[in-house]
Formats: structure tokens, sequence, C-alpha cells
């Protein structure tokens, strides 16, 4: 079997490139361990991202947006505050009003996380029909061989595809990143993230929330109301992202659902009235890491298998969907000029394109915890010296506003 490219990795990242080259005229084959199917109906889990401007563009160009606008929920304001737990927030604390902005369009758009994998999943399992250039292999394992001239992915029980350029998307432990000997650094935090949804008697107002407190940020973000019956259905709805130190953390999540909600609501005060708990929760030991290149001979890796970041500014994702763009927008450049798309020059533009400003936001998100996940007198005074001075200077604060929308 032929195609253009061939994809290993079905999640988020791989499954929006596999659309979005697909739209524009690539065939595309795209391998993921996993099966697809069991996932299209998934029980109401908790977790959620936050996408920013330029991801919904290319969900929308991905075709992918349409499902999702209904039940996504669009972030209109946004709150960075800093405290300690059960006392009031400092009283410096900056307000970012979408409005304030230069296109004045939503900071981003909460979308559960199963909304996409579902959105996702229909549009590849219906691709043979919609989408004639996919060829979605899963459950499957794939082998590579690749050389100068193209590439072959021999799929476990199924064909060998022959393609002039392999795509890495199998997430932060990449096979095919490790046998292409490409090297990664990594960053351990001694920190969980815990992530998990709450129903709350008083509307959000499409605001979110981000409280640093000395053991690592709480967010709260605002979600679609939900019809869900298991959580028994709910109009007021937020997504929490809350790091804590291990230890800590794995005594939070062990409390029952009382005990959380009060946890819950001495860090998260008393704007959103009383709060539970619902759906599952979840645990991600965190920790960064970046990969040395993103390409070798006829590969190109993309998303968590080449980065992985600190979640304290939920901009993981986006930055894997700023990859599938620049390596759409590349690719699609080199076919109309004729150019081998799979070649060791078209991928370099790739890399260029993509490796600085994903290693410049790690390294923001990795300060922004330590600056922030400290009860140290002198950063804390450095931290309102900084919350201060964004307030007072508008195009300071305009360009924080336009790197939270993707721009
Ligand atoms: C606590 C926490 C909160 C987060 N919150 C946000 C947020 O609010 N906003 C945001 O933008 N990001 C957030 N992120 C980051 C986001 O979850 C990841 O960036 C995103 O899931 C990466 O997508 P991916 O497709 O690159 O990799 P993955 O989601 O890891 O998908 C990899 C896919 O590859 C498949 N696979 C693996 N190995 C193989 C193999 N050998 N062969 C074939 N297939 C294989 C897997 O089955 C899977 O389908 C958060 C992360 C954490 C830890």
């Amino acid at each position: 079997m032929q195609t253009d490219v061939c994809i290993v990795g079905a999640g988020p990242v791989g499954g929006t490139l596999a659309c979005r080259l697909a739209q524009a005229g690539f065939s595309v084959a795209i391998v993921d361990r996993v099966a697809l199917s069991p996932m299209e109906h998934p029980a109401f889990d908790g977790r959620a991202y936050a996408i920013a401007a330029g991801s919904r563009r290319l969900l929308a160009d991905a075709g992918l947006w349409p499902e999702l606008e209904p039940a996504s929920c669009p972030i209109l304001d946004i709150r960075v505050s800093d405290g300690r737990v059960g006392q009031r927030a400092s009283q410096l604390f900056l307000h970012f009003d979408h409005r304030e902005a230069d296109a004045a369009e939503p900071f981003g758009w909460m979308v559960e996380a199963r909304a996409l994998r579902v959105a996702l999943n229909a549009a590849l399992n219906a691709a043979r029909g919609r989408l004639p250039g996919v060829h979605v292999f899963a459950p499957a394992e794939a082998a590579v061989v690749r050389n100068e001239d193209g590439a072959t992915v021999h799929v476990a029980g199924g064909p060998a595809i022959e393609c002039r350029l392999v795509v890495a998307a199998e997430g932060r432990n990449s096979p095919l990143r490790d046998q292409a000997g490409i090297a990664v650094t990594r960053m351990e935090y001694d920190q969980t993230g815990m992530v998990f949804a709450v129903a709350h008697s008083r509307p959000h107002h499409n605001l979110a929330l981000e409280h640093f407190l000395p053991s690592g940020p709480f967010a709260q973000l605002p979600m679609a109301a939900s019809a869900d019956a298991e959580i028994g259905g709910a109009d007021n709805v937020s997504a929490i992202v809350w790091t804590e130190r291990r230890d800590m953390a794995a005594r939070i999540l062990a409390l029952d659902d009382a005990r959380l909600a009060r946890e819950i609501a001495r860090r998260l005060g008393p704007h959103l009235g009383t709060v539970r708990p619902v759906g599952r929760r979840w645990s991600y030991a965190l920790s960064a890491m970046h990969a040395h290149r993103y390409t070798d001979t006829r590969l190109a890796v993309i998303g968590d298998a080449a980065h992985g970041i600190h979640p304290i500014a939920g901009q993981g994702l986006n930055l894997g969907f700023r990859d599938v763009i620049a390596l759409a927008d590349t690719l699609i450049d080199a076919r109309t000029a004729g150019e081998d798309f799979g070649g060791a020059g078209v991928l370099a533009r790739y890399q260029r394109a993509r490796r600085g400003a994903n290693l410049s936001m790690l390294a923001a998100t990795d300060g922004l915890d330590r600056l922030f996940s400290s009860d140290n007198p002198a950063l804390r005074t450095v931290r309102d010296i900084g919350i201060s001075a964004v307030h007072r200077l508008p195009r300071l604060k305009r360009a924080f506003m336009r790197q939270a929308m993707g721009k």
C-alpha cells in the first residue's frame, strides 16, 4: 500500500494532523496501538483542555470544530492571583478581559477531553467515506524502516505501507523518537497534577481563575453545562487543575467527596457558592521534557513525543496543535512547490518553525512554577512587582493576552 504520510499515534495531535492533511488532499495512514472504537461513548471523565484561538482554527480546518463547538465553553475573563491556602487572595491580582485584547475574541474554549476524543474517533472511523485519503489501523503495532528514498511502515497483521514521511505522535514515551537516537532532556517536578470536575451552585460567568499557592498553582476553568446523568446533570460545572507536592496530593486524592469539597473551597474562595466534586479524579506525576531534534531521515516528531511542559498555563496540547499547524503548512507548501515533502530540507523548516518556540514555552512555564510555587518573601515581592507592572503597562498586558490566545 502507498500513502503520502504515515502517522504513528492517533492521540489528539496525531489524529488532528491526519484530518488536517486529508482535508488538504494528502493520502494518510494512521496507526495506534489502542483501538479507537471503544472510546466512542466514554463515561464522564472530568478532564478538559483549554483550546486557544489558534488551536480552534486548526480544529476548524481539520473539520472537527463543528462537532466540538456546541459542548465547548468560551473563556471570557482570566483572573490571576497569589495567596495562601485558607487566606484571602493578595490585593494584587491580574484581571484579563477578552474585550481588552486586539480581536476581542474569547481567550480560549474549554473542551472536554472525551468530546475531542469522540470527534476525532468519529472523523477517523468515518474517514473512509468522508475523507477518502485516510486509512486507520487500530489496534495495531507498527514497525518502521526509513532511508533517504522513503519509509515503509509494517503494520502487524496488516499491510506494509510505503510513504514519503513518517510522523511520530505516540506521546511522551515515543518509541520512534528513541529508535532514531534522538536524545531527550527531562526535568522532574516533585509535584502531582490533580484533574477533575466540580459542580457548583453559582454560575462561573466564563471566568477562569489561576490561583498561585506556595505548593503549586490551583486553576478553575469554566465548562459548559452538563446533561450527563452520571453526574446528576449540572448547570454550573468547572474543571479543576490543581498542583500539589506529591505527598500532599496522595492525601488529598484519598479524601471523601465532602472533605475534598472543603479543601477545594479553601483554595477557591466563595465566588462559586457550594462546590461538589463530580466524576473521576485523575492524577499525573509532573515532569517536563524536550527532544534535542524534531526530525530524522523521513521522520518528523510532534506533540508530546517532542515536548512535555508543566500544566501551569494549560498549554501542552496547544503546543502540539501548533506543531500540527507548522508541519501541515510546511508539507502543503512543499508539495505545491513540487518539492519532496519528506526530504531533509522541508523537515528542517518544520523544526525551525517549532523547536525554539516550544523551548521558550517550556522555559516560561518552568520559570512561572518556580517563581509562584514558593513562600520565600523575596520571591513574593518579585511576584507582586511583576503583577503590578503588568497592570500598569497595557501593551505588556495585551502581549500576555495574545500569548494565552496562541497568536
Ligand atoms: C495534569 C495535566 C493537565 C493538562 N491540561 C492541559 C490543558 O488544559 N490544555 C492543554 O493544551 N494541554 C493540557 N495538558 C497536556 C495534554 O494532555 C497533552 O499535551 C496531550 O495529550 C498530548 O497529545 P499527543 O497526541 O501528543 O499525545 P498523547 O495524548 O499521549 O497520545 C499518544 C497516542 O499514541 C498512541 N501510542 C502510544 N504508543 C504507541 C505505539 N508504540 N504505537 C502506536 N501508537 C502508540 C497512544 O495510544 C495515544 O493514542 C495537560 C497535561 C497534564 C499532565
